[in-house]
């Protein structure tokens, strides 16, 4: 069935196409390419992430994508470098380069990127995060959760300071968690905060998706992809930043020769068909998870539109036409 959607929005994306936002060599015209290269999935408007690295590292990327004024450009997504150092919490963050949370750290990044800071991931167990989130909710910055490994309280405190999102819910925590309380029940019940998650089969199960899509509702789920320079390339070594990622034949990528994934290889058009497959929603009430609620959660709008045929009986969806 043809259908027409609002331009898709990726809260979420290290890199695309080959390209890689966290290289310090990046340039306007690569991430163009990477931008042109998304738009094939539908997406039109996005937050390029840049992942915990060396202040110099992320003020080259920072600069070159804060000074892009093109509309899908639609902000920066600063996911750490004020996380968790602990393995698996940290997920593929390099260890060395993890900091504690500090306001003038944070300024000078902002500074580097023109401003357009619009979401910052921090663990709110990490010293000074609490100062942080307030400081970044008054200036308008959106706070997520992430990479942590919090306890309950510290959990809600961050809250309390104004935490609106759970960067994908449910990957960026320990391998091994008491069954209760841990972060991701938590985060789960926790009314007041927006859940992201990363729906390729690697990163959540098909129950996980679907259970926590129940537990958010649908208006307080977000579809990101996290996806690196290999998205939309064949299998292989890419790079995030520093971070050396194999991208597999089944399309898992991974940290070589570890049991963790470094970002992903997924579009947000098949999240969005995952997602119908794994929770059983109709597509009509998953198509906002991946377009506006992202785009309402940071207080903007979905650009241009998208045509595309969703085909119930394979649960595909095929993009036909993109216009902005
Ligand atoms: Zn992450």
């Amino acid at each position: 069935m043809r259908r027409e959607l609002p331009g898709l929005f990726d809260l979420q994306v290290n890199g695309f196409g080959g390209v890689d936002f966290n290289a310090p060599d990046l340039t306007a015209d690569r991430a163009r390419e990477a931008i042109e290269r998304m738009r094939a999935t539908g997406v039109t408007r996005c937050l390029p992430t840049l992942i915990t690295s060396s202040f110099a590292d992320f003020a080259a990327s920072a600069r070159v994508l804060g000074r892009m004024s093109d509309t899908a450009v639609a902000g920066i997504h600063m996911e750490g470098p004020y996380i968790s150092p602990d393995d698996g919490a940290r997920g593929a963050h390099p260890r060395e380069h993890v900091s504690p949370a500090s306001l003038d750290g944070f300024a000078r990044r902002q500074d580097a990127a023109c401003g357009r800071i619009v979401l910052v991931t921090l663990a709110p167990e990490v010293a000074g995060a609490l100062a942080l989130i307030e400081h970044l909710v008054a200036s308008g910055v959106r706070v997520a959760i992430g990479h942590s490994a919090a306890t309950p309280d510290q959990i809600a405190d961050a809250i309390a300071a104004g935490a609106t999102l759970a960067t994908h819910l449910g990957n960026g925590c320990a391998q091994m968690l008491p069954r209760h309380p841990n972060v991701i029940w938590e985060l789960l019940a926790a009314d007041a905060v927006s859940a992201s998650l990363i729906a390729d089969g690697h990163h959540l199960p098909p129950a996980t998706v679907k259970a926590m899509v129940r537990a958010k509702g649908s208006a307080r789920t977000i579809l990101v992809t996290d996806a690196i320079a290999a998205a939309g390339c064949p299998p292989g070594r890419y790079r995030m930043g520093g971070v050396d990622c194999a991208l597999a034949a089944d399309g898992r990528v991974s940290l070589p020769g570890t049991p963790y994934l470094a970002g992903s290889s997924l579009t947000l058009d098949r999240a969005i068909a995952n997602a119908v497959r794994y929770t059983g929603l109709p597509l009509i009430e998953v198509i906002p998870m991946a377009s506006t609620t992202p785009a309402r959660y940071l207080g903007m709008t979905t650009a241009g539109t998208v045509v595309a045929d969703w085909d119930a009986d394979a649960g595909v969806l095929q993009i036909r036409r993109v216009t902005s």
